[in-house]
């Protein structure tokens, strides 16, 4: 079973909200951004971190070496303070010192105070500003005073190493602080260096201007000092490998002219008090009484402190560069992380883009495609693009579509009923292909086989099935057609109208099959003997039409007429038997000027110069021309008239008498129905009676006859010499056989209370010999009620007398031609006899003269009937001439 394409739908899946792909890859790109931001945050704070502690660091350097010039300051200032106060308290003048020694103390003290004051402005401590202050204002008491510089510079000092560790903790806690410590090692040997200088002058100057024995704790203090300044220049020298500023400064500083001086003057001065106990009075006092060189050596310490000072200052500066490049580095390390996370997020989003291209583009169109598939849509097949599972996707996908197109295209050559499109022959592949191939096929074969059956059932309606010829339908459309084609053409149409003679008979004797296979055989014949172009049908029966388009004229149509008679009456050869069928052709032509001639026209002409044909005899061909459908316009009115002449009683019954030879008395009459045409007069029945034969108008006036007789026979009841005749009603052959003749007859005998042995039925040979035995049948049951049953004309149709015997009859008559021929006295004698030996009463008509009478009675007719007894008269007046017993008949002699 078939089932509804529509209720059968597979539910397409509810699409359920998904993750794009685009999103997916979006979603993984988002680690690599996330992880750079993450990094690029941690730079970021490290930066900032490294920024706030290299903000820290610099002013703390600065301040370092701010206080360590000034500790340095200070220790020169406290010299010269006490310097000042001990030549003072020695009442030397200090212009004399400058000349004995050539140091100008007081200009020194000013110059080492200024140091200091600027040194203090650039600190801005007031902790140590105080304490300065203090001291100097001790200047009364030069030990208090010393004592007071000392407590500063050790304030100092120790505000120095303060600061110093935090700087050392800062740049220890930074990343990439190595150098930078180095550098801060590097600016605390030159601090410590710069201040074993001042101290070394201290030192120095007081041995030498002291001259005291007790030096040793000087001495000691100096040769600590040396050695303290060597192991600093000893650290610089070591740590400044990589600082080329400040090695280069060391150098210069420790290699130069006065550094190189003053230590040696330190040198010579520890020598001389190393010396031996015993010499060392001696070279102390050598010392101290030379004077000399002493002011070299301060002024060489002086510049030596001065170089010493700058090389802190290149120190500190080196730990600022070394800061700033550590800012750089770190900035640069930010920048470069900043590079690389923008690198890493923008090539993430372009990954992401990329991959949301290549995989969601095609991913996407796929999806469409398959959706569009899903909904029964015609699609595109799409370029297969993007990676292998995806191209592989695409390509099985075009090819699922490319099925679809396919069983697209072979449904709608199915819908269009195109069975030969070439599609439907192309396989689908796989299981579905196959069924729906065979589905194809079968839907195919089944649409060819209806439109088979639909040609079959076309060609049916429109052929008849026993001679495949065009049935009646088919020809007058064909008839039609040549019509309006020849209207056109001014060309001439023949229609041949072709009735089998005697077909009944064929059929009658040789069984139906004889009959097909004749009328089979006739129409090959007849296909095979047209023109080419002319059109062969069978109306039905044993009735053909030809219609021959166009003919020249009519000697063409009755041409072609004679040659299909004579390929019709060939012989045919049955089973065991040959015979030979004629026929009757009507020819009816539509010329050029007959406009308006239809096809019903056409072929009603045709039939009526068949029916003439017919009429004039067998195997005649019979043109249709004017007269005739004069002829048959003529007839047409006739049976109109015979119509009319029925139902307002126009007919009238004449009666003849016949007479017993006997007795020559009157017991019985022949009815003879006249008909009294208004305005023409009185018609006898040759003028109506052969034509109501054909028309079958015959059935009506016999039946209106066999009333009016009833009714007649019934009104002579009155009429003493009427009352008890017998009536002789002719019926034709037609009545005879028709269903209803026993009612006909006897019903308006009933009605009028008739007895039946007063009618006689006279029939003629031929309408017996039609069907006898229903005719005999039909006679015997009226026979058996009294009805007699004569036979009209006896003698000219050639009756077998045999068959008489098979027949219920009375009464014989013999025809007029016999009656009046002197040649044909045997025969009736035989007639006349062999009637007294079946039983039947003679009768003889058309009796006119005594002569007649007198043989005809030596013979042996019972009975005469003949103008000479009397001549068929009107009721009425038989009524008065059997008063008067004078016959007045009515016809005139023609
Ligand atoms: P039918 O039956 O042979 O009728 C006899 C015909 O012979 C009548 O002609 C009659 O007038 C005529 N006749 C009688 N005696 C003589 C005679 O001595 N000499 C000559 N020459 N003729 C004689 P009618 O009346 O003209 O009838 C002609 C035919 O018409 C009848 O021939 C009958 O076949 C038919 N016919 C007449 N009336 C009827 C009728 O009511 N019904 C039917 N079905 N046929 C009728
Ligand atoms: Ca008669
Ligand atoms: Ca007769």
């Amino acid at each position: 079973m078939v089932q509804a394409i529509g209720s059968n739908t597979p539910r397409r899946a509810a699409r359920r909200p998904g993750v794009r792909v685009g999103a997916f890859v979006l979603l993984f790109a988002l680690f690599p951004i996330g992880f750079a931001a993450w990094t690029g945050t941690t730079s970021a704070r490290d930066l900032r971190r490294t920024q706030s502690q290299t903000a820290r660091i610099a002013p703390a350097v600065r301040e370092y070496v701010a206080l360590n010039a000034l500790r340095s300051a200070l220790t020169d200032e406290k010299y010269f303070v006490g310097a000042a106060a001990a030549i003072t308290d020695l009442g030397i003048d200090p212009s004399a010192v400058q000349q004995i020694v050539g140091i100008d103390i007081l200009d020194e003290l000013a110059q080492a105070r200024a140091a200091v004051d600027a040194h203090l402005a650039e600190l801005t401590n007031s902790d140590i500003s105080t304490r300065v202050a203090a001291a100097r204002a001790d200047s009364a008491s030069a030990l208090a005073s010393v004592n007071g510089f000392d407590e500063a510079g050790a304030a100092v000092g120790v505000l120095a190493q303060e600061r110093f560790d935090v700087l050392r903790r800062e740049v220890g806690t930074l990343e990439d602080g190595n150098r930078l410590t180095t550098s801060l090692q590097v600016l605390e040997a030159t601090t410590v260096a710069r201040q074993t200088i001042s101290q070394q002058t201290n030192d120095y100057l007081d041995i030498r201007f002291s001259g005291r024995a007790d030096v040793d704790e000087g001495v000691r203090r100096l040769i600590e000092q040396r050695a303290q300044y060597k192991t600093a220049v000893a650290d610089v020298t070591r740590l400044s490998v990589d600082d080329a500023a400040v090695a280069r400064a060391l150098a210069t500083t420790v290699q130069s002219v006065d550094s190189e001086r003053f230590v040696e003057a330190i040198e010579q001065l520890i020598v001389a008090s190393i010396a031996g106990n015993d010499r060392k009075e001696t070279a102390m006092a050598v010392l101290v009484a030379n004077y000399a060189d002493v002011a070299g050596a301060y002024r060489a310490s002086a510049v030596m402190a001065e170089s010493h000072l700058e090389l802190v200052e290149i120190a500190g500066a080196s730990v600022s560069t070394g800061i700033d490049e550590l800012n750089d580095a770190q900035a640069d390390r930010a920048n470069h992380t900043i590079l690389v996370i923008t690198l890493v997020a923008v090539g993430s989003i372009v990954f992401a883009a990329a991959m949301a291209i290549i995989f969601g583009r095609p991913l996407r169109r796929l999806a469409d495609q398959a959706a569009a598939l899903s909904e029964g849509e015609s699609v595109a097949t799409i370029r297969p693009t993007g990676p292998a599972e995806v191209r592989r996707a695409a390509e099985a996908l075009n090819a699922a579509t490319e099925h679809l197109r396919l069983v697209e295209s072979q449904a709608l050559a199915l819908a269009r009923g195109d069975l030969d499109n070439r599609v439907l022959n192309q396989p689908a592949p796989g299981r579905i292909g196959a069924s729906l191939q065979e589905a194809v096929h079968t839907l195919a074969s089944s649409m060819t086989e209806r439109e088979e059956f639909q040609r079959r059932l076309t060609h049916e309606a429109t052929h008849d099935g026993l001679t495949h010829l065009a049935n009646r339908k088919a020809s007058l459309a064909q008839l039609q057609r040549s019509l309006a084609r020849t209207s056109r053409t001014s060309a001439t149409v023949a229609l041949l109208f072709i009735d089998l003679d005697g077909f009944k008979d064929v059929n009658d004797s040789y069984g139906h099959q004889a009959g097909d296979l004749v009328l089979r055989t006739i129409a090959q014949r007849l296909v095979t003997r047209v023109r080419e172009g002319d059109h062969v049908g069978r109306l039905g029966g044993d009735e053909f039409v030809v219609i021959a388009e166009p003919v020249d004229g009519l000697d063409e149509a009755v041409a072609l007429a004679a040659r299909l008679l004579d390929a019709i009456t060939a012989p045919i050869a049955l089973e065991h038997v040959e015979l030979r069928v004629g026929a009757s052709i009507g020819i009816s032509l539509a010329a050029a000027g007959d406009r308006g001639t239809g096809a019903d026209e056409l072929l009603r002409d045709a039939d009526l110069a068949v029916y003439q044909a017919k009429a004039h005899g067998r195997g005649r061909i019979e043109v249709c021309t004017d007269e005739l459908r004069a002829v048959l316009a003529a007839q047409a009115d006739l049976d109109l008239a015979i119509r009319n002449g029925l139902a307002t009683d126009e007919f009238v019954m004449h009666y003849q008498p016949i007479i017993t030879t006997e007795t020559g008395g009157v017991h019985s009459f022949e009815a003879l129905v006249r008909w009294d045409r208004p305005e023409l007069g009185m018609c006898w029945p040759e003028a109506f009676i052969p034509f109501a034969e054909r028309t079958g108008l015959i059935l009506e006036l016999d039946r209106w006859v066999i009333r009016h007789v009833a009714q007649q026979m019934a009104a002579w009841a009155e009429v003493p010499d009427l009352a008890a005749a017998s009536v002789a009603v002719n019926v034709s052959g037609r009545s005879l056989s028709s269903d209803s003749f026993v009612d006909d007859v006897l019903l308006p005998l009933a009605e009028h209370g008739v007895s039946p042995h007063r009618l006689v039925i006279e029939v003629t040979e031929s309408a017996l010999l039609e069907d006898l035995d229903l005719a005999a049948e039909k006679l015997e049951r009226l026979r058996s009620v009294g009805i007699r049953t004569a036979i009209d004309d006896f003698g000219t149709g050639y009756t077998s007398l045999a068959h008489l015997k098979n027949l219920p009859i009375d009464i014989l008559k013999i025809d007029r031609s016999f009656t009046n021929d002197p040649n044909a006295e045997s025969l009736v004698k035989l007639i006349i006899d062999t009637g007294h030996l079946l039983g039947a009463t003679i009768v003889a008509e058309g009796v006119e003269n005594d002569d007649q009478a007198t043989h005809l009675r030596r013979l042996g007719s019972d009975e005469l009937q003949g103008y000479l007894f009397g001549r068929p008269c009107a009721a009425a007046d038989l009524e008065t001439q059997q008063a008067k017993q004078t016959p007045q008949t009515t016809r005139p002699a023609s």
